[in-house]
């Protein structure tokens, strides 16, 4: 069911605690992490806490957590120190996205290329 989590889902694990991770921020309905392999100074994935297999997905179900996905990357690059950063959600196997558990990438602490590859 939408929302429920996921036996098979890596950031479900990384939710409940049985994966560990590098969380830099934390709300009743968000974590936010840093990517294991970063391809910025600064990259954080910030999740919802319930399993949504993307991004759409998420913001047609909840509405309201996906806004707290979005307010959440920008206090991320705040407490990072970035002014210029760039929130990615990769959607599909074709555009990179590998963990089909929704999330922002933030990226920034450099020279940010458009457009992106
Ligand atoms: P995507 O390719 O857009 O689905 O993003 C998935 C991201 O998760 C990649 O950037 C990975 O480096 C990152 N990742 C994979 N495993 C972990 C982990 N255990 N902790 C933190 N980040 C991870
Ligand atoms: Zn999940």
């Amino acid at each position: 069911m939408a929302g429920e989590p996921q036996a098979d889902c890596l950031f479900c694990k990384i939710v409940a605690g049985d994966v560990p991770a590098t969380v830099v921020r934390e709300t009743e309905t968000t974590l936010a992490f840093r990517d294991i392999n970063p391809q910025a100074p600064t990259h954080v994935l910030v999740i919802p806490k319930a399993h949504h297999p993307d991004a759409a997905s998420l913001a047609a179900a909840e509405p309201k957590i996906a806004a707290d996905v979005l307010r959440e990357a920008g206090e991320v690059a705040a407490e990072e120190k970035s002014e210029s950063y760039r929130i990615v959600f990769n959607t599909g196997a074709g555009a990179g996205q590998t963990v089909f558990h929704a999330h922002a990438h933030v990226l920034g602490g450099r020279g940010l290329q458009w457009p992106p590859g």
